[in-house]
């Protein structure tokens, strides 16, 4: 309970979020400063400069790109979808670039129908994030398993579960934390965009893992046709665990 406690008091702390994204956008700013700087004094074409100043422009372009997912107007428009669908489509648009890191998704859907209230374009945000963690995570290829199926009368839950590397322990109370990446290139935005965008679905998000064996992620969401109606117990909370 505290847990939860204080990851919900951390995850409202707009200030401290401010700040971090300032800091992360300065550093990559003063490295594209010092070369252009060098480039004005000695007059010289450095290609090998240019390039690391592209790829210091592409990382604040994905990091302004992650937060402006949270910048939309917070009264978001709530439709009624079948969750089933919403998921359909992110496969499809997931599935080339899977193929080519030989992925294979196993599709095991219910076949009842799982209603929810959801901003649509939020939620495939939240699946595309899972899912590109997952193939991430797979370098080798393999199976990622998405299964969607009632947990009872009023939830759905999706669960992501992949072959990939695994979080070690220590990780797993981090993840969610803004910048918090282990990956080189990682912005460390996608997991804490996405309990953001779960918890104003009134859902939770559980992430379990083992190293060497892989990682599954448990989305829960309110069944019905009612936004901003809690599922049973459930409550506005957010979890990782
Ligand atoms: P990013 O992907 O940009 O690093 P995320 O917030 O999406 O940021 O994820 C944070 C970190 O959590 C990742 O860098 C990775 O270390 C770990 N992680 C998340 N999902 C998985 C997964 N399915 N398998 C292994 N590690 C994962
Ligand atoms: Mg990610």
């Amino acid at each position: 309970m505290e847990e939860l406690l204080r990851r919900s008091e951390k995850l409202t702390t707009v200030g401290q979020l401010a700040a971090g994204v300032a800091h992360e956008i300065r550093n990559p700013l003063t490295t594209l400063r010092g070369f252009l700087q060098l480039q004005q004094e000695t007059g010289k074409h450095n290609s090998r400069h240019i390039d690391i100043m592209l790829s210091e422009l592409d990382r604040i372009n994905l990091i302004v790109g992650e937060f402006l997912i949270l910048a939309k107007p917070q009264a978001t428009r709530f439709e009624t979808k079948d969750v089933r669908y919403v998921f359909g489509d992110v496969i499809s648009l997931l599935d080339s670039q899977a193929h080519l890191c030989d992925i294979m998704f196993k599709i095991d859907f219910t076949t009842d129908t799982c209603i929810i209230a959801c901003e649509e374009n939020q939620l495939k945000q939240v699946f595309i994030n899972v899912l590109k963690n997952a193939i991430e995570a797979m370098p080798e290829g393999g199976e990622i398993t998405i299964r969607i199926a009632r947990a009872d009368a009023r939830n759905v839950t999706v669960t992501i579960i992949d072959q990939g590397i695994g979080i070690p322990e220590e990780m797993i109370p981090k993840l969610g934390d803004p910048f918090f990446t282990g990956k080189e290139t990682g912005t460390g935005l996608g997991l804490m965009v996405s309990q953001r965008i779960i918890q104003s679905h009134h859902g939770a998000l559980d992430i379990a893992s083992a190293v060497g064996i892989g990682t599954t992620v448990t989305i829960t969401l309110p069944l019905g046709e009612q936004p901003n109606v809690p599922g049973e117990g459930e409550g506005s909370h957010n979890r990782v665990q």
